[in-house]
């Protein structure tokens, strides 16, 4: 089926009139299409050629609508760096309804009744990294919004320059957000909470349906949820950098990329987001924020659920969640299969001898899932050699406690270890060829992006080493 023939529900706007605002979306000028999502279009089941349908970018453009399509944004609110802002609710993004599990979502498509002081657009610049990262993370087995297709246009946005504006058509099996739960616990409006709890174990967790304490269950699964998406960002390096509860899907997937960067070298304490001159959303900080998070989100869950039963769920799952997915990942990425009592030192000597060595995260790993004993391939990628050199000597030794054959221990590990990794600095070389006109290499990212683990010998320039001056800078939230 084609994509333009796709027929969509709206079972949002069945709630009560004040969780949203029937808005038409404002096209941009003379839009054109970027690139489409292949992988993206299997999950709505049409034809995956969706460039070869006619009717995409005026779609995509919000000047033409699907079937049973009609137009609204959410409200929501939340807490940005630790404080409580008010209501926010979509300002830039506008939602077309739903069809296979997906809501169909505009990211740019213009202003909304909570656009505030925005504009309603989204940047070429910006639009670039969500629609890649979207797929990116997919390719990499986190849970996260997906990206169908990117949109630009001669429309000329205002940012620190002037800038092209950009349209992605995202999709979420939800677009709730912690932040919708608080935005009618701040109103005191406590039917509308319950009408939402009930909207979201429909959407989200359908088998808890007529199930006792079916709230307080879907809670515990909010926690789950979250710590597991969290101990993936963690072992993959991934430091999202506005973990406002505006931007905490309601089922713990990864939502709204904005100044999100991975790891280069390992630097635990590494801040993505230049406005973040407290370092909060930090790298290392993410899962006691994201915990504190889910406190917000108990309490304004409070008028219907007791909170102290809230409360001992999260402490029960959100950290022994967390710490065993870490730990199983984390495993999978040494190669190791058995426990051994002595491996706690040789995990935590890791993470340190990688801080100390400044190395570069990912390539660690895809080296070290090729390693025969001979350590020069791994000291020949850091600066100060010794501490990675006695690290490297702990492992060795460890690997004699296991059963596998090497052959096997490198087959395993390459699969949990990426080889393409979209890093801000090849991301940025792509942005800047597609301000030129030239979107060759926005696609090569897509295909290694839902690839990570595979080899691709035509497409080697996109691993090439991040250079010194661009290491774990920091990015504008500006998008
Ligand atoms: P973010 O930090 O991108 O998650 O955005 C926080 C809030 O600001 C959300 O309510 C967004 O919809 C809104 N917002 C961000 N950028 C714009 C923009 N250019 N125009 C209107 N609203 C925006
Ligand atoms: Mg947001």
């Amino acid at each position: 089926m084609k994509f333009s023939n796709l027929k969509l529900s709206t079972p949002y706007l069945e709630l009560d009139p004040s969780f949203y605002t029937k808005v038409e979306p404002t096209p941009l000028s003379n839009p054109f299409v970027i690139s489409t999502s292949k992988d993206a279009a299997l999950l709505l089941g049409v034809d995956e050629n969706l460039d070869l349908d006619e009717k995409l970018v005026d779609i995509i453009n919000g000047s033409l609508k699907l079937e049973g399509s009609e137009t609204f944004a959410m409200c929501y609110s939340g807490h940005q760096f630790g404080h409580f802002a008010g209501r926010l609710g979509d300002g830039r993004a506008i939602n077309l309804g739903k069809v296979n599990g997906q809501n169909l979502q505009l990211k740019g498509a213009g202003l909304t009744e909570y656009s505030r002081q925005g504009d309603g657009r989204a940047v070429l610049r910006s639009s670039i990294r969500e629609y890649l990262m979207s797929e990116a993370m997919h390719g990499l087995g986190i849970q996260t919004s997906r990206a169908l297709a990117l949109i630009g246009s001669d429309t000329d946005v205002a940012r620190e320059r002037w800038e092209k504006g950009a349209i992605v058509l995202r999709l979420s099996p939800t677009w709730v957000r912690f932040g919708t739960f608080e935005y009618f616990n701040s109103t005191g409006e406590h039917t509308k909470l319950q009408s939402l709890a009930d909207y979201v174990i429909d959407e989200s967790f359908p088998h808890l349906k007529g199930v006792e304490s079916a709230y307080l269950k879907m809670y515990a699964e909010i926690v789950r949820n979250t710590a597991l998406t969290i101990a993936k960002w963690q072992s993959v390096g991934f430091n999202h950098g506005v973990m406002n509860t505006d931007n905490m899907s309601i089922d713990g997937s990864t939502i709204d990329y904005g100044p999100f960067a991975f790891l280069d070298d390992y630097k635990k304490e590494y801040i993505c987001n230049h406005t973040d001159s407290d370092g909060q959303y930090r790298f290392s900080n993410q899962p006691a924020t994201a915990h504190w998070n889910l406190e917000r989100l108990a309490v304004a869950l409070s008028p219907m659920i007791n909170y102290d039963d809230m409360d001992e769920i999260l402490d029960d799952v959100f950290r022994p969640t967390l710490e065993k997915e870490y730990s199983e990942i984390m495993y999978a990425k040494m190669g190791l299969a058995k426990e051994d009592e002595d491996d706690k030192d040789l995990f935590y000597e890791l993470l340190r001898s990688l801080e100390m060595a400044s190395i570069d995260y990912t390539l660690f790993f895809r080296k070290l899932s090729h390693f025969n004993g001979d350590k020069s391939p791994l000291l020949d990628i850091c600066i100060n050699r010794e501490y990675l050199k006695k690290w490297l000597d702990m492992y060795e030794s460890r690997l004699e406690k296991e059963d596998i054959s090497e052959e096997e221990r490198h087959k395993k590990m390459l699969r949990v270890n990426p080889k393409y990794i979209l890093k801000n600095h090849i991301l940025q070389e792509a942005i800047e060829k597609a301000q030129e006109g030239d979107f060759s290499m926005v696609n090569d990212l897509l295909t290694v992006a839902y690839k990570p683990f595979d080899e691709f010998p035509d497409l080697e320039y996109l691993t090439k080493p991040v250079p010194m001056s661009s290491k774990n800078l920091k990015l504008s939230c500006s998008s």
